[in-house]
């Protein structure tokens, strides 16, 4: 049996992800203890810091909840869950609150009222930013000061999650390493409930707009110790990520398209006013799907910001500018080059409205949390309020749920072997046939290079990876339509009714058991 080098123990929670939705769960928590576990520095940590667009709230004076609520049901096109959208819808202004409480520095108006942007699909102006497009950095960096700043909270970084620590049918722990190859240790961490906010899982796809540890390790971890999984086959990919060839692919933030700038082919066509009546501005699946086919037909596509923006682009959007200028380019005067990239994972481990996932002791929170918030499409800048409304609700159930009595024994505990990196063979094939447009050939072929990792191998990081990857991709194939980021070019209709999935990864082998038995696409 694998040695395990140390035991730490809480009294209070174990939090797993240093992103905002796990800063903001240990800061609601607190009083009560937690430990903050992540593998990067927390305020730098995940998706989170580099979020750039903003936090959706019905802040405005015009606007309303039910505004809010009714854009974010449309984009999902039929699967959102109603209750929860409008749970959110009707938290998010008292969190908009507590974040600025914390002391976040949201852009104001001269009358110091809160500055609003607008984003794709919302009715009105109701993303509140800070410095133009830096919201992600600012917070994350906020909330890791209050945490630091916390008796209560103890943040550790470092840390790789490979495994939960079940005892007795109950979550207890998380299995981690420090450190790599022979000089690993393997710690396990327990506490009297866990929480899991380990973002999404975008890494796990060649070209994406996400940070490289997002490769759906926590989803991964869940799911094979038995946890119920929701849409995961809904993946979002952001339309206009910079093309330069870099890995992960900075992004042109929505927010532009919001100000003015507008999409043209290589022929300086726009192409967006023929597809959709918002044109540039239609829910996302759309514009990157048009885009897309722009690119597969032969044409390179643009974000052309200079007449909207122009001359103001450094001080608007320094992140965007920055990134533009270190690959050469001027936006204030040159198109920006753009392409879709996995950027967002509407699904996730399955929870209810207190953030419960269907495992005992174990909550979730954030992007590796699938609440029912999002159905089959993201709303814009949903995602970081989905973490915020959902920590103080993990935090006020875990107060109350807290398990009573001491903790059994040591659950066997898993190889202590080095964290590898999702292979390029994974990746290729996710960004080649799970992505924009799928079909049944290319959905088997991906299937047959994710059992041949699964059976190459007894990583447990990797086995993580390749769970994650199995359940997107199994739900993919059952889902024989097209309805929001999901599409299938040998499925276009969207079905009159339609259902959320919901399965466990024993459903995701069974579906793979069944095509694995079929002849299978060449891989490239
Ligand atoms: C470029 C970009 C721009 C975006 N812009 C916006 C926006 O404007 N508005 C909006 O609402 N959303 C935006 N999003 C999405 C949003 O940023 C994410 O959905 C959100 O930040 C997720 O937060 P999180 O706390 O759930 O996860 P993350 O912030 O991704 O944090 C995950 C944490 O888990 C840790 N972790 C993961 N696995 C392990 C492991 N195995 N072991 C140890 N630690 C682990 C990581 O180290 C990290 O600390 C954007 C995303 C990107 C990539």
């Amino acid at each position: 049996m694998t040695r395990i080098d140390s035991i730490v123990e809480t009294d209070g929670a174990l939090v797993l992800g240093a992103g905002i939705a796990g800063l903001f769960t240990a800061l609601k928590l607190a009083p009560m203890p937690s430990i903050v576990l992540a593998g990067t520095r927390p305020g730098l940590s995940g998706s989170s810091a580099w979020a750039q667009g903003g936090i959706a709230a019905a802040v405005g004076e015009d606007d309303s909840w039910q505004s809010h609520a009714a854009d974010t049901i449309a984009a999902g096109a039929g699967l959102c869950d109603r209750t929860i959208v409008e749970l959110v819808a009707r938290e998010a202004p008292d969190r908009i609150q507590d974040l600025i409480a914390f002391g976040a520095p949201f852009d104001r108006k001269s009358d110091g009222s809160l500055a609003l942007g607008r984003e794709a699909a919302h009715s009105l102006p109701r993303i509140v930013h800070v410095k133009g497009d830096g919201a992600g950095a600012a917070i994350s960096a906020t909330l890791a000061a209050r945490a630091h700043e916390s008796n209560a909270i103890t943040l550790l970084e470092g840390f790789h999650a490979v495994e939960l620590a079940m005892e007795g049918g109950r979550v207890t722990g998380i299995f981690a390493r420090a450190g790599l190859g022979p000089d690993a240790r393997l710690i396990l961490f327990r506490a009297r409930a866990v929480v899991l906010a380990t973002g999404g899982l975008g890494a796990l796809y060649a070209v994406t707009t996400n940070p490289l540890e997002a490769r759906g390790e926590g989803l991964g971890m869940a799911a094979r110790a038995g946890a119920m999984i929701a849409d995961p086959e809904f993946v979002q990919f952001h339309p206009t990520a910079i093309a330069v060839g870099r890995d992960p692919a900075p992004l042109a933030t929505e927010a532009l398209r919001g100000e003015g700038a507008v999409l043209v082919n290589g022929r300086g066509e726009r192409f967006m006013t023929a597809i959709h009546k918002d044109a540039e501005l239609a829910p996302r699946d759309i514009v990157a799907r048009a885009i897309h086919r722009q690119i597969v037909s032969g044409q390179p596509v643009f974000l052309d910001c200079r007449e909207a923006i122009g001359a103001s682009f450094a001080s608007h959007f320094p992140t965007v500018f920055a990134a533009c200028q270190a690959a050469g380019i001027d936006p204030a005067i040159q198109p920006i080059p753009v392409a879709p990239a996995a950027h967002y994972h509407m699904g996730g481990i399955a929870s209810d409205e207190h953030g419960r996932s269907s495992l005992p002791g174990l909550w979730v929170v954030g992007e590796c949390a699938a609440t029912g918030l999002h159905g089959a499409n993201r709303l814009a800048s949903n995602s970081l309020l989905e973490g915020l409304v959902f920590g103080e609700r993990v935090a006020a159930d875990v107060r109350g749920q807290l398990a009573q009595g001491p903790l059994r024994g040591a659950p066997p505990a898993p190889p202590r072997f080095a964290s590898p990196a999702p292979p390029h063979v994974l990746r290729s094939a996710m960004s080649r046939d799970v992505a924009l447009e799928r079909n049944a050939d290319g959905l088997r072929s991906a299937l047959d290079v994710i059992a041949r990792l699964q059976n190459t191998s007894s990583e447990p990081a990797l086995l993580n990876m390749a769970a994650a990857a199995k359940l997107v991709t199994a739900a993919a194939l059952a889902r024989q339509e097209s309805r929001g980021g999901h599409w299938r070019s040998d499925y276009p209709p969207t079905e009159k009714t339609g259902a959320r999935t919901f399965m466990t990864l024993a459903d995701a082998d069974r579906i793979a058991a069944t095509v694995e038995a079929l002849p299978q696409r060449a891989n490239k």
